[in-house]
């Protein structure tokens, strides 16, 4: 296999309408993941946001994505529903899709799980701690028995999901919840994983283990 061809799908919407984002992504949150992704060999990353031409999901940019990583919070709704069918037809055909944070609320990822995928959520920027629960999955290779997040946003069950295929991760919140968040399905030819870590305020994206498990996260979508 050459190497995979990743397109790392924003919004890009906080970027431009709150301050803290930016100072904390400089490059846009896109731009903090596809640095993840390059920091070793084998994966060809670009980026692509609702902002450009047909909203960055031209038949070019998907006939040319191996994998495609997406984040998106608060523009689902501009997500046009052709583009979204062919997201989902490029699943079934083989293409790889990470969610990853509040794309469990996406048009594609709500698509491909067919449910709501609804959640319980707490901004209070309290402690994670992810616990890998399966240490032999390829996701959590180099991960040790889990990752520490000093401040996070709370996402907890009931998570409105198809069960996973595979289970990852599942972290600890202060307040007491738990989340599945690490999550693995098939959908036709293609595999889809959903990442939880990832909100915008915070500089998750920076944190040398969540980037290991987002290469990790693209290399395991890829392979068939
Ligand atoms: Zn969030």
């Amino acid at each position: 296999m050459g190497n995979v061809r990743v397109t790392v799908w924003n919004e890009c919407w906080h970027e431009h309408n709150t301050e803290i984002v930016p100072k904390i992504y400089p490059d846009g949150i896109h731009g903090a993941i596809a640095a993840a992704l390059r920091e070793e060999g084998g994966l060809e990353v670009r980026t692509a946001t609702l902002r450009d031409p047909e909203c960055g999901l031209s038949d070019a940019v998907l006939t040319a994505t191996d994998v495609l990583v997406w984040w998106g919070h608060m523009r689902h709704h501009e997500v046009p529903d052709d583009k979204v069918e062919r997201v989902v037809g490029r699943v079934w055909e083989g293409m790889g899709f990470v969610g990853l944070h509040s794309a469990h609320y996406s048009k594609p990822f709500q698509r491909l799980m067919g449910t709501q995928c609804g959640l319980k959520w707490r901004v209070d920027n309290k402690k994670e701690i992810l616990w890998v629960v399966d240490p032999t999955h390829p996701i959590a290779a180099g991960i040790n028995e889990k990752i520490e997040l000093p401040q996070t946003e709370m996402y907890g069950e009931w998570f409105q999901i198809p069960a996973p295929d595979e289970l990852v991760f599942i972290p600890w919140f202060e307040g007491g919840e738990v989340f599945r968040s690490g999550c693995c399905w098939k959908r036709g030819k293609g595999r889809v994983f959903y990442f939880r870590p990832g909100h915008e305020t915070l500089p998750i994206y920076h944190h040398s283990d969540v980037r290991r498990v987002l290469r990790n996260a693209v290399r395991w979508a890829a392979s068939r």
